[in-house]
């Protein structure tokens, strides 16, 4: 693997290979890699020639100070894994080489409605700060295709979006890979890691009320399989910010089902200090 730490000496290499005709796959990382991370990568390096993934802590996109000075950070075993991968390239750039204009950084990506649901009200700002770095290591690496885990639901469309805004839609190819889990059904997650023994044991009762819901569906009212979901959290001592079923191609937040349209449903919850989320497609 190699790992480039500088832009211009990745975007020197990665236009060698595409003038040899690579195809470029990507995989963008927070780090604390987990196989859920690797999943894409083993996605990325089926279908493309090159396989760049990056680890870049996003400083922009952390609405809440704590969290992100918290966000675990493993390198050395991060690299060992992509090693172990086979990942061809690691972007592991300084907050510098991302952000040199850090102070006067005031871009503003028009992401309407889904800006303003979900995490994009939970965590206001925090949608902004990840298309910014999205944006900048896109135009670094100007992959063929984009590897997104379908664990940050509202992610992918916003990331979907950003490509969209861009113009890079004809050229860039969004995939969304399914979510990976602990065999008790918790969602793998980088955050995962700041759980306690008791929090870890009570983690996977978010999968259980996402559960409840798509196997509680009923056309009509949805509202009485919502309360019931939350209430399942509450009892094991989360605090949730939401729980929500939504259009699975919009998420615009349904009350009512009609049997047919395709729903998803979302949640965001804390146990004690740290914030999960998780998504469940209900009927694919
Ligand atoms: P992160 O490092 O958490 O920013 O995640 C980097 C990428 O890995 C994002 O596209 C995530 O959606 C994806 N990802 C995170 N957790 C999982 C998981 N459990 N299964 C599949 N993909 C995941």
């Amino acid at each position: 693997m190699v790992l480039f730490k500088k832009s211009a000496a990745l975007q020197k290499w990665l236009g060698k290979q595409r003038k040899k005709g690579k195809i470029i796959g990507f995989v963008p990382t927070m780090g604390a890699l987990h196989d859920g991370h690797l999943s894409l990568i083993e996605a990325s390096k089926k279908h493309n020639s090159i396989t760049v993934s990056s680890i870049f802590v996003n400083p922009t996109q952390f609405n809440d100070p704590a969290d992100f000075e918290k966000y675990p950070i493993t390198l050395e075993k991060d690299i060992q894994l992509l090693e172990q991968a086979d990942c061809d390239v690691l972007f592991l750039p300084s907050v510098s080489e991302i952000y040199p204009e850090w102070a006067t950084a005031n871009e503003q990506y028009d992401l309407g409605y889904l800006e303003t649901i979900l995490e994009g009200k939970y965590r206001p700002g925090h949608f902004q700060g990840v298309c910014k770095v999205v944006k900048r290591l896109l135009e670094k690496v100007q992959p063929g295709n984009l590897y997104l885990g379908q664990k940050d639901y509202q992610q992918c469309m916003v990331i979907t979006k950003l490509t969209e805004l861009m113009g890079w839609k004809n050229t860039m190819k969004v995939n969304i890979c399914p979510t990976l889990r602990e065999p008790d059904g918790l969602a793998m997650s980088s955050r995962n890691m700041r759980l306690d023994k008791e929090e870890r044991e009570k983690a996977p009762a978010i999968y259980r009320a996402l559960t409840y819901i798509k196997s509680n569906l009923q056309k009509g009212d949805l509202q009485p399989v919502k309360v019931k979901a939350l209430q399942m959290l509450v009892d094991q001592g989360f605090k949730p910010d939401y729980i929500e079923i939504a259009d699975a191609a919009t998420l615009q937040l349904s009350n009512e089902w009609d049997g047919r349209q395709k729903l998803v449903t979302v949640a965001a919850a804390f146990l004690n200090e740290v914030r999960l989320i998780d998504n469940l497609l209900l009927n694919d």
